[in-house]
């Protein structure tokens, strides 16, 4: 028997002609959602049969309605309910279905579809993620907001429905690329960029604009996830990620910056073994692994050049310039509610921050003092049960009027 005969017969390409699949995005106008819609087309091209059954955005009526076009959905969803008129009418005579709001966006993802594509920003994703768990299918996971917030729901809901929860932020897929062997895992190491102010010292960072904040040198992405590379907050909250997504404890789980963005992650054996997966920085490289799992599909991504590369570097991050990282961490051991309080403070900083309302400092400080409100009231809450998903709602609003009470204070 050769090696290559040894290899699980999976480890193969996706045939070019298999059953036909059902596919929902939602979140499909942003950075994610449009990488995904041009990996499917990309897999239609290449005779996949995908039928979309629904499209889902926040706000952007024109981007939807040409994607709508192009895609021939079942349905297509604003959460906006301003949006709807414009949809509609743009959408007329075309056959497709058209909602609008929050509850729409929920009983599209409550649609049966084999894959669905949770790309949503913000703990605004929880709800419909959890009803696509429900369907049984398989869930891509881009929004790592919603599984900040409730990551022991979300993989309740999956194992109680039999869906399939796979990654889809990048140091999640090489994570879970490199995993051949989950019990020897030793170790598991998260990348970083370190983001665009690696380098800047804190008062330089103190007076960044949006505009400094939000042009990552690797990633292009979306606005609130490029802020949240400059606080490193995306690596705190990649870590909760990781630490549900592969119960694995948080003293195992490493954070190493290496500005190249080249290794994407990579995981450490008992036998000393290091399995990394690399590849140029662009999201269509995971979501096709996401789609084409356990097996692989051809996309034509930029191919990595390590000779134009030439080196790759490495730094500890830095947790005093950089106290996201520090709050993530305390977050995941406090446990309960911590992490969702955590997350919605920042979401509401980041949004103010966004809106020129706090300075960039301010962000982490928001976070903190969110995460020191849940401290001291847990004191009196008693039990470490899983939380409900009415409990990480009232968590959520309770984090957000408490930071907005706190920006209030710093903009007075
Ligand atoms: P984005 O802002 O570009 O897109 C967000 C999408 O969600 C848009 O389609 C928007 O219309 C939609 N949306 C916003 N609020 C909504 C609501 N209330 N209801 C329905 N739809 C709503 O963001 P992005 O960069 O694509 O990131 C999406 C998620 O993926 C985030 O959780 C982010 O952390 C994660 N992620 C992104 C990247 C990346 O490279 N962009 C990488 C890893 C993980
Ligand atoms: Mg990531």
């Amino acid at each position: 028997m050769s090696v290559t005969d040894a290899l699980p017969a999976s480890a193969g390409l996706i045939p070019t002609a298999p059953r036909m699949r059902s596919v929902t995005i939602l979140g499909s106008t942003g950075s994610i959602g449009t990488s995904t819609v041009d990996v499917l087309r990309q897999a239609q091209a290449g005779g996949q049969d995908i039928r979309i059954e629904a499209l889902c955005a926040g706000g952007r009526v024109e981007h939807l309605r040409e994607q709508a076009l192009a895609l021939r959905p079942k349905l297509a969803v604003i959460a906006d309910p301003a949006g709807y008129a414009a949809l509609k009418e743009g959408l007329a005579g075309s056959g497709i279905e058209v909602a609008a709001g929050a509850e729409a966006v929920v009983e599209a993802a409550a649609r049966p579809v084999d894959w669905t594509m949770a790309a949503i920003v913000g703990a605004a994703g929880l709800a419909p993620t959890l009803e696509a768990l429900r369907n049984g299918g398989t869930v891509a996971l881009a929004n790592k907001e919603c599984i900040v917030c409730a990551g022991a729901l979300m993989l309740a809901t999956a194992r109680q429905y039999g869906a399939t929860l796979l990654p889809v932020d990048s140091e999640h897929s090489a994570i879970f690329q490199s995993l051949t062997h989950p019990a020897a895992a030793e170790r598991l190491c998260l990348t970083a960029s370190g983001g665009p102010f690696r380098t800047k010292t804190l008062a330089e960072m103190k007076g960044m604009t949006p505009a400094q904040a939000i042009a990552h040198p690797n990633w292009s992405m979306g606005a609130k996830i490029s802020v949240d590379s400059a606080t490193m907050m995306n690596k705190g909250l990649e870590l909760i990620e990781a630490a549900h997504l592969f119960d694995f404890p948080e003293d195992r789980i490493d954070v190493l910056v290496h500005p190249q963005s080249i290794i994407h992650s990579y995981v450490q054996y008992v036998d000393g073994s290091i399995i990394a997966q690399l590849g140029t920085p662009d999201m269509r490289t995971p979501i096709a692994f996401a789609f084409s799992w356990p097996e692989r599909i051809a996309i034509t991504s930029p191919r990595l050049d390590l000779v134009k590369i030439a080196s790759l570097t490495f730094e500890a991050p830095d947790l005093g310039r950089f106290p996201a990282l520090r709050l993530a961490r305390e977050a995941l051991r406090m446990g309960g509610l911590a992490t969702a309080w955590l997350n919605g403070a920042n979401e509401v900083a980041v949004a103010a921050f966004l809106g020129g309302r706090i300075g960039f400092l301010d962000i982490p400080a928001i976070a903190e003092d969110g995460l020191e409100a849940y401290s001291a009231l847990r004191r009196n809450l008693a039990g470490e049960a899983v939380p409900e998903y009415s409990e990480v709602i009232e968590a959520d609003r309770a984090a957000r009027a408490r930071a907005g009470q706190r920006i209030c204070e710093l903009a007075a």
